[in-house]
């Protein structure tokens, strides 16, 4: 469990159970001695800007109403409008999109894109939902965030159990509303009304290259290194696709229906058709053998991606992994704790604002593509997404080396310095 943070939560955090949010506040903890005069702003970040809990009444198939409890956190503004993902799963709480929402701010500015830190979910379990009741669903929720999102103000995403169609029933409910077409409103849209070129892939492709970063500096090879992956959605997928392609081998997959081990390597395409196409079990998939869950985190391997959910390495399973590297494409997927167990075996973790913040670079660049009805080539996003993410991943490197710090640490002292110094210079209302 995560230690109660000293400062003092706000009242709606359960502080005996403060979840991630309580995650994010011993992360800030730790950057605040690295700040500086700036410090004295800190607490801003210790208190989401402003939250939005909305009812979402839905029409069921059968007749029936059923309500869901829907979010929209805009963590910090200071230095542009909100951004971050919307996420459609059982478990989502306030405490989660807090979290999520803060992360954003901490990520958009480490890779110093012009946004605030924003995130919004549903509490559903969207798998019992017929297409129909997802959409009605989707549309009921954007409407009553209305008041809070637009393409200069917050720009929702994709996150968690949300796709390209989940944004455009946004953007069209978002358009309906405002009485004209808003395709800025959202990003991760399908190509056919606005989206970008290598979005989908987008997040994927980013811990790839920041992996190949930290395996660089690190001296050791990404040709024949061995990958185990936790999650095989937005993230996990395009991943594995992306490690393959340049030499990696995928030793382990693990998705909510199990885990599969081959030590000559999965081939990602065959998963991904079986998976998506075939709708095939992970179990089931005939290039890999099945293994215990839990024995996902032993596995022999040099790079270990969590890309599912927040705090799956915990105290309880970080003295298991072998992997020398940790690429973090889930947010918040490692407790504070464990990271220290990490550190202290001498595994590197690449934090997710950091590893995952390709996705988000790429809805930027969409959404200035947006703005101005321009499109570039994937050749050219791609290209730009590997200049953006190996530039932020420079200094952070070298600032983690010198202060002897979690790679974390140094990329939230990056961020929060941009965030901080923009409150201090914006200054306070009235
Ligand atoms: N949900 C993604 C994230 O956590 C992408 C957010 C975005 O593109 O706005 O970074």
């Amino acid at each position: 469990m995560t230690t109660p943070t000293a400062h003092a939560l706000p009242s709606y955090i359960d502080p005996s159970h403060p979840g991630p949010w309580g995650m994010f506040m011993e992360q800030l903890d730790r950057v605040e001695p690295h700040l500086g005069p700036l410090a004295q702003w800190v607490e801003t970040l210790r208190r989401p800007k402003r939250m939005l809990i909305v009812d979402v009444p839905v029409r069921m198939d059968d007749g029936r109403i059923e309500h869901f409890e829907g979010y929209r956190v805009q963590h910090n503004l200071s230095r542009g409008p909100g951004k971050g993902g919307v996420r459609f799963h059982p478990q989502v709480h306030i405490s989660e999109v807090m979290a999520l929402a803060g992360w954003m701010t901490v990520k958009n500015a480490a890779v110093n894109l012009p946004y605030g830190g924003a995130k919004g979910g549903i509490r559903v379990d969207p798998s019992r939902l017929s297409l129909a009741e997802l959409e009605r669903m989707t549309r009921r929720y954007t409407s009553e965030i209305g008041l809070l999102i637009g393409p200069d103000r917050d720009i929702p995403a994709p996150d968690v159990n949300t796709n390209e169609q989940v944004m455009a029933w946004m953007m069209d409910t978002y358009s309906i509303n405002q009485g004209g077409t808003q395709t800025g409103v959202v990003t991760g849209k399908p190509l056919s009304m606005g989206g970008s070129l290598g979005r989908r892939d987008a997040t994927g492709r980013g811990c790839f290259v920041v992996a190949r970063e930290a395996m660089k500096r690190l001296n050791r090879p990404m040709e024949g290194a061995r990958v185990a992956i936790q999650g095989f959605g937005n993230v996990g997928n395009a991943a594995a696709r992306v490690f393959h392609e340049h030499g990696a081998k995928i030793v382990a997959v693990q998705d909510v229906g199990g885990t599969i081990y081959n030590e000559a390597g999965i081939d990602p395409h065959a998963l991904q058709h079986h998976l998506k196409v075939a709708e095939g079990a992970l179990r089931e998939f005939p290039g890999g053998t099945v293994i215990d869950d839990a024995s996902f985190w032993g596995v022999d391997c040099d790079i270990l991606l969590p890309a599912a959910l927040e705090r799956q390495i915990t105290e309880a399973n970080a003295y298991q992994i072998k992997a020398k590297l940790v690429v973090e494409g889930a947010n918040g997927p490692t407790t504070p704790q464990a990271e220290d167990i990490l550190w202290d075996m001498g595994c590197t973790v690449l934090p997710d604002v950091l590893a995952n913040a390709g996705g988000v670079t790429v809805s930027y660049f969409e959404w200035v593509q947006n703005a101005s009805s321009f499109f570039w080539t994937e050749q050219d996003i791609n290209m730009r997404l590997d200049r953006v993410l190996s530039e932020a991943f420079e200094p952070i490197w070298n600032v983690a080396q010198e202060k002897r710090v979690h790679l974390r640490t140094a990329a939230f002292i990056a961020a929060c310095t941009r965030v901080l110094e923009a409150r201090a210079l914006r200054g306070l209302y009235p």
